[in-house]
């Protein structure tokens, strides 16, 4: 037989912490909490498969679930020495919620439930209080007509304020026994009227309704849309709590609080909290009165006028504290606890693991691990890599006033304040020439207004959402970017925009918050990130552990700097069509794609050929040795011509052509489907003179370096888009050939590797023979991801959340791997590339390689190396311990 109902307190319980499952997060803790001694008021707990039975039954219980309820009531009865509903001196309960993750969303509790119009006066008898008692029962119907019968808030809160307003009350404190007698007729008219039928006034209506509505919550739409956003499944069910009252409420040797065993926004190991001194449960975090600080440091140095629970009550402020230390020692982790004292008794009504920023997680991870509580082991699996971000950016100082005039999506993280500009060649002009710090503010972006990008504190867009291009880029280059703030007009001709009625112009001031999706008028002081202590401390374990490789994406050399700072090592991913973009170099990139010949398209790479060695030879000089995969041109070519007229003729002027030659060759090059058309290796085959030129750049970069002294450059040069083995030997046998050309004229020799992308289902597919010409594999998963699903990213938001909604896909497949599908290709041409060639180098590239699931996924293929955004490298190097570790 199923056991239904779980016991707990007076010194035991059926249940443990292990027990979550069966029955939920606070029953688990509330039986714990009462095996190890601690002061539980007794209760039991009615499991999470009850919750599924009743589903599973069209809503109905189990037979014997009423019986089992009844023997656990008689229980608490006994414990407490007082009987549910007696008339005298009646048990009061509260029913609680408690899924197995914590879970906003589900039914709020229910607090002194037993209260009735005869009862009342019992409890007033007592507790010698008759305030208390009709507060405490106009509470009840509130709560319980709110969260139980439907009936919201607000009926009763005019109830009361029209009261307080009658008699010229301002405050609570001032309504007397009779003026709660009063609001409980008007409160109970209230529901009668909004019901038809009258409050209920059996205690064991009462419970059975208040056990139903938290059953009945688990499948309101706002528990459901909870559950949808974090990955719950509807079948966990959740646990329904029933638990004696405590009354923090009973006068001025009572209170009640909320406490973290250590600071949980700086991780500092010191007892922190907050409470109230006559008042009951959710009065602390309702913000009806200011609470207390808990300890008297904290009151000296927030300056608070209120005396410190330390203070006020330092006996059961004493045993607070030993509470601390037990629950803190036994679960090994910092504790968010909830108390409740009566008559100068401490009784515990919750503990979990306390919510914590990254920096008070690495803190406490890094002291618990110091102090001997926990293990290397444990310190790195506590913090959660994806939580780094927010440790890696400057951030708004929390003190500091701001004035928000519009919102959008948090796209990148961090703050950044700086002139309004509207175009990415101000953004350009004024940072570069005249050492301004601007923001960029766009409709939207696109890849010409990269430089401009590159040249501003931060991005600011109206539209588009969090994949978005300019989402996208800000995040691989670590700027702040706030997308898809709707309410914002901008006005690009008049060079105006319009925030929330504000109207600004260019030059004015303002700060973003990427984190948050802020946006604010002026500058808004920040706070510089501090990497070094806890920090560096839990990377260089984590680095102990790992096998994966972590390697970069970047091109420029301050990408490059940056990715180094944060440990990467190597880049995975130099993506060479950003080199093009630069003003000095673009004209000679359009007159190369202009020209109709290869003689003039020779003319014109030999214009380019010096800038791209310079560019090579600055990042293999900062990347001092460790690997560095270059991939040669990707794009389609006319991603680089301009559209507007204007630059048009600019362009024409500048390549010595007519303006129609322009437009013609615009046309010629015009793709329908671009993501598939004349693009990566395609080019290569087509225009073979430009990775001729690229390659010669690579080599002549390599040998300047290693002859200047530097370390020994390996180059991995790496060919995009290939669909089988013939489109890589003709261009590998180019390359080799450029590669002993150099060698003989500069009398070297180079070392270099040649691969390619994977990112084409047809190339995972032929991996095998594709092997035989690469020396490695880099897993494009951005183009695998969107020609597996045959789905473009810059598309996928119109239907995408639908499709998340309808369970059709987990997530979104850009930012998490789809390991089902993707991931299946990755595992098939890892296993045929090694079959052909056993030592084949394996990584991957692309935003998955800053996403610790996709990293996990890496991990269990036994990649050599993810590549990744330099702003996600640390979270890399963590995420690819923590995958270690679990294997
Ligand atoms: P939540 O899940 O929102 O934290 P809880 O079930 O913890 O809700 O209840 C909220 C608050 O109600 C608790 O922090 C506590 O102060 C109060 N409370 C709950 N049960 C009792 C009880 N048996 N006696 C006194 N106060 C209680
Ligand atoms: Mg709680
Ligand atoms: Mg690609």
């Amino acid at each position: 037989m199923t056991k239904w109902v779980y016991g707990f307190g007076g010194g035991s319980a059926e249940g443990r912490s292990e027990m979550r499952e069966l029955l939920g997060g606070k029953g688990a803790n509330l039986a714990e909490m009462s095996n190890l001694g601690l002061p539980v008021p007794p209760g039991f707990t009615i499991t999470t498969e009850v919750c599924t039975a009743f589903y599973d039954n069209d809503r109905n219980y189990p037979a014997d679930l009423n019986d089992e309820v009844e023997t656990a009531l008689k229980a608490v009865e006994n414990l407490v020495g007082r009987k549910f509903g007696n008339v005298a001196d009646p048990l009061l309960v509260s029913v609680r919620s408690g899924a197995r993750a914590s879970m906003p969303g589900m039914m709020d509790t229910v607090l002194n439930l037993g209260l009735n119009d005869d009862t009342v006066e019992g409890l007033a008898a007592v507790s010698g209080d008759r305030r208390f008692a009709y507060d405490s029962y106009r509470r009840f119907i509130q709560m319980y007509g709110d969260v139980v019968l439907g009936v919201e808030h607000y009926n009763f809160e005019e109830i009361l304020e029209i009261h307080k307003e009658d008699k010229g009350y301002v405050l609570d404190t001032e309504m007397s026994a009779d003026d709660w007698q009063e609001i409980v007729e008007g409160f109970k008219a209230k529901v009668a009227e909004e019901l038809g039928r009258p409050f209920p006034q059996d205690p064991r209506e009462q419970l059975w309704g208040a056990i139903g509505a938290v059953f009945g919550s688990w499948m309101n739409a706002r528990a459901n849309t909870y559950r949808r956003l974090h990955n719950i499944p509807a079948s966990w069910g959740t646990a329904v709590n029933v638990q004696a009252m405590v009354f923090g409420n009973m006068g001025n040797e009572c209170a009640t609080g909320v406490c973290f065993s250590r600071n949980p926004s700086t991780g500092e190991n010191r007892f922190y909290g907050e409470y109230l001194i006559n008042a009951q449960g959710e009065d602390v975090v309702a913000g009806i009165r200011t609470p207390a600080p808990l300890t008297k440091i904290e009151r000296e140095e927030s300056g608070s006028d209120l005396l410190s629970m330390e203070e006020a009550m330092p006996a059961v402020f004493a045993d607070l504290v030993a509470v601390r230390d037990k629950l803190e020692s036994h679960y090994r982790d910092m504790q968010d606890m909830e108390f409740t004292v009566e008559s100068n008794r401490l009784y515990m009504l919750q503990t979990r693991s306390g919510k914590r920023t990254a920096k008070a997680a690495l803190r406490i991870a890094v002291e618990m691990c110091d102090d001997g509580v926990i293990s290397r082991d444990d310190a790195l699996m506590r913090v959660d890599p994806a939580q780094l971000d927010q440790m890696l950016h400057p951030t708004l100082d929390p003190d500091a006033e701001k004035q928000v005039i519009g919102m959008g999506l948090p796209a990148s993280p961090g703050a950044a304040s700086g002139q309004i500009v509207f175009s990415a060649e101000v953004a350009e002009d004024w940072a570069h020439n005249k050492g301004r710090k601007v923001v960029l503010v766009r409709i939207e972006t696109s890849p010409e207004d990269i430089a401009g990008m590159h040249a501003a504190e931060g991005i600011l867009t109206a539209r588009g959402g969090m994949t978005s291009h300019a989402a996208v880029v800000a995040r691989g280059m670590g700027k702040p970017c706030v997308c898809g703030a709707g309410a914002i007009k901008i006005d690009y001709r008049g060079g105006t925009m319009n925030a929330g009625g504000v109207m600004l112009k260019e030059g004015d001031v303002i700060t973003i918050d990427g984190g948050t999706g802020e946006v604010m008028l002026g500058e808004v002081a920040t706070l510089k990130p501090d990497l070094s202590g806890d920090f560096s401390q839990l990377m260089e374990w984590a680095d102990g552990v790992r096998r994966l490789k972590v390697r970069t994406n970047a091109e420029t050399p301050e990408d490059a700097e940056t990715a180094r700072g944060f440990g990467a090592e190597g880049i995975g991913l130099c993506r060479t069509e950003h080199m093009f973009f630069d003003p000095a170099r673009i004209i000679s990139m359009r007159e190369m794609i202009l020209a109709e010949t290869e003689a003039g398209r020779r003319v014109a790479l030999a214009k380019l050929l010096p800038y791209q060695r310079q560019d090579f030879i600055d990042l293999f000089r900062i990347m001092k040795g460790l690997p560095v995969t270059i991939r040669l041109l990707d794009p389609p070519l006319h991603e680089f011509l301009p559209h507007g007229d204007n630059e048009i003729a600019e362009v024409a002027k500048a390549a010595d052509v007519s303006e129609s030659i322009v437009r013609r060759r615009l046309l010629d090059l015009a793709e329908s489907n671009p993501m598939l058309g004349h693009r990566g290796c395609r080019l290569g085959i087509s225009y073979p003179e430009i990775y001729e030129m690229q390659a010669r750049a690579i080599f002549e970069a390599a040998i300047e370096v290693s002859k200047a002294g530097g370390d020994q450059v390996i180059p991995e040069i790496m060919i995009p888009l290939v669909v089988g083995k013939k489109e890589l030997e003709i261009l590998k046998a180019a390359i080799v050939k450029v590669a002993s050309e150099v060698e003989t004229e500069q009398s070297a020799k180079l070392t270099y590797l040649v691969g390619t992308m994977i990112e084409l289902p047809r190339a995972a597919l032929r991996a095998g023979d594709i092997a035989e010409e690469a020396e490695f594999f880099s897993f494009g998963t951005n183009d695998l991801t969107q020609t597996t699903f045959g789905l473009s990213r810059d598309d996928a938001s119109h239907f995408l959340d639908t499709y998340i909604a309808k369970d059709i896909f987990a997530g979104d497949p850009f930012v998490s791997l789809d390991q089902e599908g993707v991931g299946e290709l990755i595992a098939l041409a890892a296993e045929r590339g090694r079959k052909t060639r056993p030592d084949i180098k394996l990584g991957i590239c692309g935003e998955h390689g800053g996403d610790p699931s996709s990293i996990a996924f890496c991990e269990s293929q036994g990649l050599d190396y993810v590549s990744c955004s330099p702003y996600r490298v640390p979270i890399a190097r963590l995420a690819a311990a923590q995958a270690a570790l679990k294997k």
